[in-house]
């Protein structure tokens, strides 16, 4: 594992210890010599978590659609700023450098990649852990709605299993190390 994709809010959202907790996460991935992909945005948790990447010296890749440059918002100070041609470019750009994603707290644009990255792993297109880091039970309620896909029969029960999710940094990164893929829904298996 050597460069985590994060995905994470625009915004900081209203508790302090989003913003803490995507600092931390940030000075973890340095501190285990890992490197930082993201949106490449400077404000929110998305700077949160950069500034705190770079400052412990980790190296940050920022993935950033034109039209976003255009509007300023990206981060000045990254080791390196990916610029793409549109927000389906970025996905798939942030999936192809990241050897294990995770979702801090965030809106729609997060819940909408980690989304796609858990479905392209049960589709085979990717064999790499997923995971959440779970900052005062803010996922609870988004496991909640995929335990009911589970419960409904919309979504296979090893899926929901195979998300690792934990509230510490350390314990999170050391649960993605270990974890190990599992066959996708087309393999003979
Ligand atoms: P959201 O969770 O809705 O705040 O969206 C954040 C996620 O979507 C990030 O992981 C980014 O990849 C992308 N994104 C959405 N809005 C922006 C923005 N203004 N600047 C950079 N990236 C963004």
């Amino acid at each position: 594992m050597r460069h985590i994709t994060v995905y994470c809010g625009a915004s900081s959202g209203h508790r302090p210890s989003y913003v803490e907790s995507a600092a931390d996460f940030g000075r973890r991935i340095a501190s285990l010599g890992l490197g930082l992909v993201y949106g490449g945005a400077g404000g929110g948790l998305m700077g949160a978590l950069a500034d705190a990447a770079l400052e412990g010296g980790a190296p940050v890749i920022g993935v950033i659609p034109e039209h976003l440059v255009a509007h300023e918002v990206a981060h000045p100070g990254l080791t390196r700023l990916d610029v793409v041609s549109g927000m389906h470019a970025r996905k798939a750009r942030m999936i192809e450098l990241g050897d294990a994603f995770v979702a801090l707290p965030g809106g729609f644009g997060t819940v909408d990649e980690l989304f796609e990255v858990l479905t392209w792993a049960q589709l085979g297109l990717h064999g790499k852990p997923c995971g959440l880091l779970d900052v005062d039970g803010y996922f609870q309620p988004l496991l909640a709605y995929v335990r009911h896909a589970v419960d409904e029969g919309f979504v296979r029960k090893p899926y929901l299993d195979n998300i690792v999710v934990a509230s510490d940094p350390g314990e999170l990164l050391d649960a993605l190390g270990r974890h190990r893929s599992l066959p996708h829904l087309f393999s003979a298996a």
